[in-house]
């Protein structure tokens, strides 16, 4: 679809509120440009519409249309191995541990709320190997996504169970330290008794119910 002869008229017209001028034949490709990513936006939308509608009537989601992308693991997805619901498309692996409560709903939400594996290694240089060792030894709380034989498919660790992986220079790390100062000796170690004692009690359970993942 090109572009309306208004919309060149105005793409002038914005060029030139910031001091350049521009050919008509310019004009005219950045306003197609323009209309076609509104058409793009607008085609999203739609779909997006569309498919809110048809989980009204079936609340518990639907299989994909179309290839996507899981939005945990970023697997491709398609109908026979993707499904849609309130979360958006995920892979059918991580749509169970979602069902399971192993993975919490809100990180759908709050895409900060947690690092995935492969983030441990761009972020804090810790490659997958040692951050085994890490889960083993208690220092990270992974929550892992299955796959049907049980195997680990996807790991990723919340920010609020891991509050040791915080990025470096960032306003959290900032706040982290000043408040870590303030902290008296007492706090931190009853903190720490409260935490590893927590900490413990989820492992166990863990172990219990995977006993795979931890051998
Ligand atoms: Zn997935």
């Amino acid at each position: 679809m090109s572009a309306s002869d208004d919309l060149v008229e105005k793409m002038k017209e914005m060029y030139k509120e910031q001091g350049e001028e521009i050919t008509d034949e310019k004009a005219r490709e950045a306003a197609n440009n323009l209309s076609g990513y509104f058409d793009l936006v607008w085609k999203f939308a739609k779909e997006d519409g569309a498919r809110k509608r048809r989980l009204k009537k079936e609340p518990d989601g639907f299989p994909a249309e179309g290839t996507r992308s899981c939005l945990l693991c970023s697997t491709t997805i398609n109908e026979t191995n993707g499904w849609y619901d309130w979360y958006g498309h995920t892979c059918l692996l991580c749509r169970k541990a979602v069902k399971d409560g192993v993975i919490p709903t809100f990180i759908f939400e709050h895409y900060n709320s947690y690092f995935a594996m492969w983030a441990l290694d761009s972020k804090f240089k810790i490659k997958h190997q040692t951050a085994k060792k890490y889960i083993r030894e208690g220092k990270l709380i992974p929550r892992i996504v299955l796959t049907e034989d049980g195997k680990p498919h996807y790991y990723i660790f919340l920010k609020k169970e891991n509050p040791g992986l915080i990025e470096r220079y960032s306003p959290e790390r900032k706040s982290y330290d000043r408040s870590r100062k303030k902290q008296n000796k007492v706090w931190s170690k009853k903190m720490k008794i409260e935490l590893m004692a927590e900490h413990k009690k989820f492992m166990e359970e863990r172990k219990k119910k995977y006993p795979n993942l931890y051998k």
